[in-house]
């Protein structure tokens, strides 16, 4: 059907790598293109020789003109985009430039300022409809499929959801005292900011991991699940109709809250540079270069991720309560394609929303979180392409 560049070369883009092989009627061709180029290389030497066509090549996606000089060369229909959320803005312009669709799993994020929101690239909407583009914003796992279930809910079950608890549990243990399942810039900045949920048109401020709940989630048991922001919630805030309440939840043991305070007090989780040994350095990024690298976790890391969303509302005057999530094994996802199920989780959703663009099925001008999609197609391709789903429409609830 078509070509499709896919920039990064990290665990997510492993995965997205692998699926888009599973999948060549689709991605007849794709390019893998990173600042490590070595890094593509090693991906296109694991697959090559299937019918997906491999290139690979090098590039700096924070600088516009060589993305565009890339994508003018290798002429997809669209682009993945699985490097960092700094990057997101310069790929959607060099899309622009070049005619071409564009999706990503994580929100811009400026460099300088730990805040990400959406308001950057919704600020592209207007660019993208008139350049007669799509633009699919937040298509991992949460954000993503997290918003498919909440629309998949709207659809089928709801006249009106009122209420959402997103529950985001990893079971995995990879054997490390402390070690960060994605890019640890990214997960420390995520849960060491403050917490906050949207509730009666509000957004609602707490302490940095300040409320918690335990709940017990299918194949992993009980887990103390703590309050944070997370991205989804802002787009979910405004697309779900009715909702009064919108809040998210994830896991963390108690070994791992432990380690991250001490990194906090002693400062190594600040983005303010320091002067170290004549260099100017940011202690995240120097405690992100002494950590695992989340890439050689995965032949360590046995147990589940169980990720879902709790709605209640009403259909036709009766309440309504309705529990779907996946639970995805850290051992199977590493047998399949060789990363753990956090990059798994993410990776197979930015493939499907990727083959649902090119398939035409989530195609429309502008720019889009996942949720303002129809959620069937990408529901139906999420049991097939390693991601099933369960119901239970009778879930105990979160207070
Ligand atoms: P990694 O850090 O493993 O990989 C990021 C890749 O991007 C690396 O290959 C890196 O290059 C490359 N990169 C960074 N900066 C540039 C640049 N300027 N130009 C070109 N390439 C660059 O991250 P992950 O694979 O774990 O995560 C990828 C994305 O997925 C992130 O945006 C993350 O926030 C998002 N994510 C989303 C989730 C969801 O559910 N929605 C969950 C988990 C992650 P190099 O190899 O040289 O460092």
């Amino acid at each position: 059907m078509g070509k499709a560049l896919i920039i990064g070369a990290g665990g997510v883009s492993n995965v997205v790598v692998h699926k888009c092989c599973q999948n060549p009627e689709v991605f007849e061709e794709i390019m893998i293109a990173s600042r490590t180029k070595s890094k593509c290389d090693a991906m296109k030497e694991k697959l090559d020789g299937g019918k997906t066509i491999i290139h690979t090549a090098q590039v700096d996606a924070d600088d516009t003109d060589a993305l565009i000089a890339l994508i003018k060369d290798f002429k997809p229909e669209m682009v993945i985009n699985v490097a960092l959320p700094y990057q997101d803005l310069t790929i959607m312009d060099a899309c622009l430039a070049t005619g071409v669709h564009y999706l990503d799993t994580a929100n811009y994020e400026p460099p300088e300022i730990p805040k990400f929101e959406y308001k950057w690239q919704w600020a592209y909407k207007e660019h993208f409809e008139k350049a007669g583009l799509t633009a699919i914003l937040g298509c991992g796992f949460d954000p993503g499929v997290t918003g498919v279930f909440s629309a998949y809910a709207m659809k089928h079950y709801f006249d009106e959801i009122h209420y959402i608890d997103i529950l985001d549990a990893n079971g995995g243990d990879h054997g490390y005292p402390f070690a960060t399942n994605f890019n640890p810039e990214i997960n420390i900045r995520e849960i060491t900011a403050n917490g906050r949920y949207w509730e009666q048109g509000e957004w609602i401020e707490t302490e940095p991991l300040a409320i918690k709940r335990v709940f017990d989630f299918d194949g992993i048991g009980e887990k103390d699940a703590y309050l944070l922001y997370h991205e989804e919630l802002e787009s979910l805030a405004l697309n779900i109709k009715g909702i009064k309440r919108i809040r998210f939840f994830m896991t963390f043991s108690q070994q791992y809250i432990t380690h991250l305070n001490v990194l906090q007090n002693v400062g190594m989780t600040s983005i303010e540079p320091i002067a170290f040994e004549g260099k100017s350095i940011q202690p995240l990024h120097f405690l992100k270069a002494v950590l695992p690298d989340p890439a050689t976790l995965g032949p360590r890391t046995k147990g589940k991720t169980n990720i879902g969303c709790i709605c209640q509302g009403v259909k036709d005057g009766k309440p309504v309560t309705y529990y779907v999530y996946n639970m995805c094994d850290h051992e199977a996802c590493y047998k399949e394609v060789g990363s753990q199920a956090i990059s798994y989780t993410t990776g197979v959703p930015a493939m499907i929303g990727a083959k649902l663009l090119m398939e035409g099925k989530w195609k429309k001008p502008g720019v889009y979180n996942v949720e303002e999609f129809d959620p069937d197609p990408f529901m139906d391709e999420l049991n097939k392409q390693g991601l099933p789903w369960h119901e239970n429409f009778n879930p105990v609830l979160l207070d």
